[in-house]
């Protein structure tokens, strides 16, 4: 007898679940999502004026898991892009992450070059320090300079952001964009950089292209469970709205996009530009970078952050601090009580600050959990073999 799963949420995590569960265990699946689409955040389409935009801003794919690159490769292939992002600053465009060239732009050459040399008397050349670690620096010269780079790229940038100030924050969060001792380097790191080059919800369309997968979209998990028969069920929404807010509403910030089209192609010099100190938007993001589509027109996005409203808005960062930690641990507490049987994952439901390949190999991971509990050997394999 086939089991029957409900995977609730079409985004990557469940797209992932909802591919190994139909190919590798042979079950039926039903994948549900509230909204009208897949892909969930990393949805992406052509809009009215025919720009392929990232509805939900912008989506870079970047990973050094080998497993998760090859895992997604048999979906897409990729368009080459390496991201670069500028932060507006006292009327300059610095690069980020902030590093000598950063420096260069804000300083005179001699203030420049004793800056450098300072930072690399206390750091080897490449090293990335949070700006909240700098900040700790026992040498003046080098703690001004943290300060005067929170002040003007990370207070306002994270005030508007998260509503608080980088310190409130779990420190992993301002620690995702470092201060680097020595020249400009990328955005991200990591080995594997792209974009789908059909876009990203091609490749996951393709993901959910199996005989044994239903997809129903506009449709929510409390519609699902009256109609749909399911024997398990995956779930990767919000965990304080599935237990009704019991314990109290999750911390979550929510964005509003607003998007504009204008002749020409050249609106901007790089995908995004950061506003920490001006503009009630944290930053622009022109999509044609990012595609590398020729059209007459070009489109920007400005990101709006807000407060989440819960079933007004969507919830897109969880806040965290040790408070919502502790409280997202109730909550996961209860279901595991009350749910037995049920699986959980995902950017919501993990209550994490997961980028797409972190949330894919959580699914991958939680896929061999899976395959071990319905007694299939692919839960003894090797990761890597699990994605085959
Ligand atoms: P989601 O994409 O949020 O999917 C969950 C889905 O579940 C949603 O579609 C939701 O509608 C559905 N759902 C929830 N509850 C219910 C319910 N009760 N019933 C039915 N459906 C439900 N990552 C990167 O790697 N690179 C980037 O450049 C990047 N940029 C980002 C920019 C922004 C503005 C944001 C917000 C995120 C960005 N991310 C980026 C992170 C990326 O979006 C996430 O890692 C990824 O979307 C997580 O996938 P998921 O499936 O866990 O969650
Ligand atoms: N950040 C900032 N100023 C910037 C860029 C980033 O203060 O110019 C901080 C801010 O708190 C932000 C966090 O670093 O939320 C992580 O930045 P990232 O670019 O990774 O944000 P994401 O793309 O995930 O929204």
């Amino acid at each position: 007898m086939r089991t029957r799963w409900l995977v609730v949420g079409a985004g990557l995590s469940g797209a992932t679940l909802a591919e190994r569960i139909a190919r590798g265990l042979d079950d039926p699946v039903h994948v549900v999502d509230r909204r009208d689409h897949i892909a969930g955040n990393a949805f992406d389409g052509t809009n009215e004026h025919g720009v392929m935009v990232h509805h939900y801003g912008a989506h870079i794919f970047h990973t050094g898991s080998s497993t998760v690159w090859r895992y997604l490769s048999r979906f897409t292939d990729w368009r080459e892009y390496r991201h670069r992002v500028l932060a507006e600053v006292q009327g300059a465009q610095v690069p980020l992450p902030f590093s000598f060239d950063s420096i260069d732009c804000l300083f005179s050459p001699t203030e420049a070059e004793l800056i450098k040399h300072e930072l690399l008397g206390a750091y080897p050349q490449g090293t990335k320090v949070p700006i909240l670690k700098l900040m700790e620096s026992d040498r003046p010269r080098l703690r001004s300079l943290a300060e005067l780079i929170y002040r003007y790229v990370f207070l306002g940038y994270t005030t508007k952001q998260w509503g608080c100030r980088p310190e409130d924050l779990d420190r992993a969060v301002s620690g995702r964009v470092p201060v680097i001792v020595g020249p400009r380097t990328e955005y991200f790191d990591d080995t594997y950089q792209g974009i789908p080059s059909e876009g990203y919800t091609a490749m996951v369309a393709r993901m959910l292209d199996h005989p044994n997968i239903t997809v129903s979209t506009a449709t929510s998990f409390d519609q699902a469970r009256g109609t749909i028969d399911f024997d398990r069920l995956v779930f990767t929404g919000p965990l304080d709205e599935l237990l009704g807010y019991r314990y109290g509403a999750l911390a979550y910030r929510s964005l509003s996009f607003c998007h504009r089209t204008r002749p020409g192609s050249g609106l901007q010099p790089v995908a995004v530009i950061n506003f920490p100190n001006d503009h009630p938007y944290t930053r622009t993001l022109e999509h044609r970078h990012l595609t590398g589509q020729i059209a007459d027109v070009s489109t920007i996005t400005e990101e709006h952050p807000q407060d989440h409203e819960p079933g007004k808005t969507e919830p897109y960062y969880p806040v965290l601090t040790a408070g919502t930690r502790a409280l997202h641990k109730r909550y996961l507490d209860a279901v595991a009580t009350e749910m037995p049987g049920a699986y959980f994952a995902g950017r919501l439901a993990d209550y994490r600050y997961y980028d797409m390949d972190q949330a894919v190999l959580r699914a991958l991971l939680l896929y061999r959990e899976i395959a071990g509990d319905q007694g299939a050997a692919q839960a003894a394999a090797p990761l890597a073999s699990v994605t085959e």
